[in-house]
C-alpha cells in the first residue's frame, strides 16, 4: 500500500525503530511521546543479533557497530569468582550471521533519533483513540488530536492503548527481582574488556558487558519483594550487603558505580496476550509483550515488530486492517513465545524454585560452551531475519 499516514504513540526503542522503517517505506510518520524530554530508562542493553539485523536492514549497521561493545566471550563465575564456563561467542556469530552488540541506551537513542526524519512531538500524552471506517485519531491530554490511516501503540509496559485493544486491563506481572544497572569505566580488574562476565549465586547475579567508549554496562539482580523501598543514597550500602562475600571485581564494581546514575527497575512482564491489534491500532514492543530481560530480547522483539509491520503494509493492497491482522498472527506467535521463555529463565536464575536454580548452577559447570551458544542462536534464528 502507498500513501499511508501513520501515527505512533511512544518514542522508545519500539516506536522509533518502527518510525524509521515506516518512513523508509515511504509512509508519512508522526511520533508522539508524553515526556517533555526523551531520556532512556536504564543504562544499557544487549542487542542480540536478531535486533542488530533489523538495524542492518534499516541501513544503521555501521552506526551500530560504532556504538556497540566488542563482546567476544561470555564467562560464568561463582559468586566467589571460580570460573564455571568460558564461552567463545564466535560459533554463535557464525551460526546467525551477525555479532550481538551491548550498547549504552543513550547512544542507541541518539542513533535512532538521528535516523528518524522529523521531530518527535513531546509533551503529548495520549489518553484515548477513536476510529471510523477509514481513519484513526489519537487524542492527547492537552486537547490536541492526530489522525492517520493506522496507529502504532508503542506506549510501553504500562500501555493505556493495550486496554483499548484488548477491551480490558492487563496488570504487568512482577518478575520477582530488582535490577540495579548503570555504566562504569571499563577496567581489566573488573572484567576482560572483550567479555560478558556473569557472577551467579544465592539466586542473584552480577554482570558486566563492554559498550563503546571504554565502558562497561553492568547490572546487579537481587530477588526482593515488590515495593522494597528505593533511595539512591542507600544503593551502595544495600548492594554491599546483598553481595557480601562476593568476588573482588563485584566489590570494586559496587565501589565504583555512581548511585545517582543508576536505574533500579522492578522487573515486570506482560502476557502472553491474545490480541495485538484492534481495527487500525497495532500494539508494538513492550505494550504487547514486555519481556523479562533474562534473554536480552525485549528490545530486539520490539525492533522485529517494526520491520514485520512495515513489510506487511508494503506487500499488500488488501487494506490496513488486513496487513495488521497478518502482523498480529506472526508477531503473537514469535513474541509471546519469547515472553514465556524469558519468564522461565528469570525464574530459573532467581530461585523461584531453589532446586531448579541449584541445578542450573551445577549445569553451568559442565555445559558445553556450544550448547550455550546453540540455545542463544535458536532464539535469534526464530526471528523474521533468520
Ligand atoms: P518503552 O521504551 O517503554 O517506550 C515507551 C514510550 O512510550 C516511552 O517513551 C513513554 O514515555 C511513552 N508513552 C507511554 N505512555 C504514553 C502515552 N499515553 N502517550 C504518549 N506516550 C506514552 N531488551 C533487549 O533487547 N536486550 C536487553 O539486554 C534488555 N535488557 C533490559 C534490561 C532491563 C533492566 C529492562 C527493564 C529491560 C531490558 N530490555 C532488554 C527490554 C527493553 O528495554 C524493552 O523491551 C524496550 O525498551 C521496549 O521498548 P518500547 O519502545 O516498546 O517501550
Amino acid at each position: 500500500m502507498h500513501d499511508l499516514k501513520v501515527v505512533i504513540i511512544g518514542a522508545g526503542i519500539g516506536g522509533l525503530t518502527a518510525g524509521i522503517a515506516l518512513q523508509q517505506a515511504g509512509y508519512e510518520v508522526e511520533i508522539y511521546d508524553r515526556v517533555k524530554e526523551l531520556r532512556p530508562a536504564g543504562a544499557g542493553i544487549s542487542l542480540w543479533s536478531n535486533g542488530v539485523k533489523v538495524l542492518n536492514r534499516l541501513g544503521l549497521g555501521e552506526n551500530m557497530a560504532k556504538i556497540g561493545g566488542q563482546m567476544e566471550r561470555m564467562e560464568y563465575r561463582t559468586k566467589t569468582g571460580e570460573l564455571l564456563n568460558d564461552i567463545d561467542l564466535m560459533p554463535l556469530i557464525e551460526q546467525v550471521g551477525q555479532r550481538p552488540y551491548p550498547v549504552a541506551r543513550r547512544d542507541l537513542q541518539h542513533m535512532l533519533l538521528a535516523a528518524f526524519k522529523g521531530e518527535v512531538k513531546l509533551d503529548r500524552k495520549c489518553i484515548a483513540v477513536e476510529e471510523d471506517a477509514t481513519k484513526v485519531t489519537a487524542i492527547f491530554e492537552n486537547g490536541d488530536k492526530a489522525q492517520g490511516d493506522l496507529l502504532v501503540a508503542a506506549d510501553g509496559v504500562r500501555s493505556i492503548l493495550r486496554t483499548y485493544v484488548l477491551g480490558h486491563e492487563v496488570e504487568p506481572k512482577y518478575g520477582g527481582y530488582i535490577n540495579w544497572n548503570g555504566l562504569v569505566p571499563a577496567a581489566e580488574e573488573l572484567a576482560p574488556k572483550n567479555t560478558w562476565a556473569i557472577y551467579v549465586g544465592e539466586h542473584k547475579r552480577a554482570s558486566l558487558m563492554p559498550v563503546a567508549g571504554d565502558r562497561f554496562y553492568f547490572f546487579l539482580d537481587v530477588p526482593l519483594p515488590k515495593g522494597t523501598p528505593a533511595n539512591p543514597d542507600n544503593y551502595k550500602a544495600e548492594l554491599k550487603q546483598y553481595f557480601k562475600d562476593w568476588a573482588e571485581p563485584v566489590q570494586l564494581l559496587i565501589d565504583r558505580l555512581d548511585p545517582a546514575a543508576v536505574a533500579r527497575p522492578e522487573i515486570h512482564d506482560v502476557g502472553p496476550i491474545d490480541r495485538f491489534v484492534r481495527g487500525k491500532v497495532a500494539l508494538l514492543g513492550d505494550s504487547a509483550h514486555a519481556t523479562c530481560p533474562d534473554l536480552g530480547q525485549g528490545g530486539c522483539q520490539a525492533m522485529e515488530d517494526g520491520l514485520v509491520l512495515t513489510n506487511y503494509l508494503l506487500s499488500t493492497n488488501l487494506g490496513v486492517e488486513y496487513a495488521l491482522k497478518r502482523y498480529e498472527t506472526e508477531r503473537k506467535q514469535r513474541a509471546n513465545a519469547v515472553v514465556e521463555k524469558a519468564r522461565q529463565r528469570a525464574e530459573q536464575i532467581h530461585g523461584k524454585d531453589p532446586v531448579v536454580t541449584e541445578k542450573w548452577y551445577a549445569q553451568l559447570a559442565y555445559e558445553k560452551p556450544t550448547d550455550v551458544t546453540d540455545a542463544i542462536a535458536k532464539v535469534i534464528s526464530a526471528g523474521p531475519l533468520h
